[in-house]
């Protein structure tokens, strides 16, 4: 029986590909195995939407040079959108890469990798050259159990690709342009993971709120269907654009009891001048208006986001700018990063780069205030109770479990793990930043 072994570098994105790929290799009588030494394929999978995941990937592909290996070396297959940018690369360097994919041939990987290992030799490049071209690989509901990490939440993608060229963003050009999937498919991914014990299923995309606008449907829509799906307990979204998060959304928000009131809204800057270099197609104004009507409609919603600091021409006034933001919204969460150049993009040559060493200062002023806000936010829960679905063995030791607040914080506990996949309620006793420390009532 032939082995291979998925190491997943990155994104969420990544992971959900990689999963219909193990998914239909064992359903062709491969076995997977996580010792990569045992293994005749090695699957790389990463992302290059950040420069550091992409260097990670990098130095692994490495270590299969022969001098390192002590045993048989096996093939490597390199998959995700950090192959559709360097894959060319990657194939001229290393003799052992097999196998190039992009994120838009996933449906043409399993063949692939049984081709380059019944043909010595062989090598397979499936880069993408027509950004609109796409080859999934869909489940039939009832034919094929999807392999995942975690048995009660799973991901479905919804959308592939984006077509929005924020000035930073490497997206549009390794995953190519937004395609939606049809909703029949969503759905009856959705169906087969609840039939599968499934209780919370998050849609994914780069651009959630996208969702339908080429296939003349609504995103809104949508999640309505799916959080009226039977057996269905819990729904989430991300990731959702500003420009693109309408009042539609909020209503099936407000009014639907399966979708979380929970939201990542990526502001990415405070300064309506940095958001037009970005390319971002909304105001600092604009942003708030819409916060203001989601709070409006859902005054407990969990609000998350992200922000890049240092982009090229950011004055102090534009970087105040961004801590103000954070100061009058006040975020749950903020996903920051310091701008990074991503080669290809438009921001990569604009005028004015930062030193590095002013972006990682601005970070850390700018994650310094945030910390103090999210521990203020989470003290104010102290006492209060959450429903929570047990997710997982919490890693901190022996006796705790964890889940998620419907706001999307994770809650920390003391319980058997005979409460996993259960939901139960939880007391806050103790906040930091990064979590919540509670107690299970009942
Ligand atoms: S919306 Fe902008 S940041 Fe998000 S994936 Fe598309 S191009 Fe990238």
């Amino acid at each position: 029986m032939p082995k291979f072994c998925v190491k997943v570098y990155g994104c969420q994105m990544n992971v959900y590909d990689a999963d219909r790929v193990r998914t239909v290799l064992c359903s062709r009588g491969w076995e997977e195995v996580s010792d990569e030494s045992l293994a005749d394929v090695v699957m790389i999978t990463g992302c290059s939407v950040r420069a550091k995941a992409e260097q990670k990937v990098w130095s692994e592909l490495g270590l299969y040079e022969p001098s390192w290996l002590k045993s048989q070396r096996p093939i490597v297959a390199l998959t995700g959108c950090i192959a559709q940018r360097l894959g060319e690369k990657a194939l001229a360097r290393f003799p052992y890469v097999r196998l190039v994919a992009g994120p838009r041939h996933i449906g043409l990987i399993p063949n692939a990798i049984e081709q380059v290992t019944a043909h010595p030799k062989s090598r397979i490049n499936l880069l993408d050259t027509d950004a609109r071209e796409f080859f999934g690989l869909e489940f039939d509901a009832g034919d094929v159990t999807i392999k995942r990490e975690n048995k009660y939440k799973a991901y479905v993608t919804i959308a592939h690709g984006c077509d929005n060229f924020c000035t930073y963003c490497i997206v549009p050009y390794v995953r190519g342009r937004f395609v939606s999937r049809k909703p029949e498919e969503i759905i009856s991914e959705c169906e087969m993971l609840i039939a599968d014990g499934v209780k919370e299923i998050t849609l994914l995309g780069q651009n959630v709120n996208s969702y339908g606008k080429d296939i003349g449907l609504t995103f809104s829509g949508l999640l309505r269907r799916v959080a009226h799906l039977d057996g269905i307990r819990r729904v989430r979204f991300v990731t959702s654009l500003p420009q693109d998060f309408t009042p539609d959304i909020v209503d099936v928000m407000a009014e639907e009891e399966t979708v979380c009131p929970s939201l990542n809204l990526p502001i990415q800057s405070g300064s309506t001048r940095v958001l037009k270099l970005m390319n971002r197609k909304y105001t600092r104004e604009e942003y708030m208006e819409k916060v203001r009507m989601l709070r409006e409609r859902i005054p407990d919603v969990g609000l998350t986001t992200d922000l890049i600091v240092g982009f090229p021409s950011e004055t102090e006034e534009d970087f105040s700018q961004s801590m103000s933001a954070l100061r009058e919204l006040r975020f749950d969460l903020v996903h920051s990063a310091a701008y990074s150049e991503r080669e290809g993009t438009p921001a990569a040559t604009m005028e004015g780069a930062l030193p590095v060493e002013l972006r990682l200062e601005r970070l850390n002023t700018l994650n310094a205030l945030q910390d103090s806000i999210t521990l203020e936010i989470n003290r104010a829960l102290e006492g209060q109770e959450f429903g929570i679905l047990v997710d997982d063995a919490a890693p901190r030791g022996e006796g705790f479990l964890q889940g998620r607040t419907p706001q999307d914080k994770v809650v920390i506990f003391e319980g058997s793990k005979k409460l996993l996949g259960e939901f139960v309620k939880v007391k806050i006793t103790r906040a930091e930043a990064w979590c919540l420390h509670g107690e299970v009532v009942s």
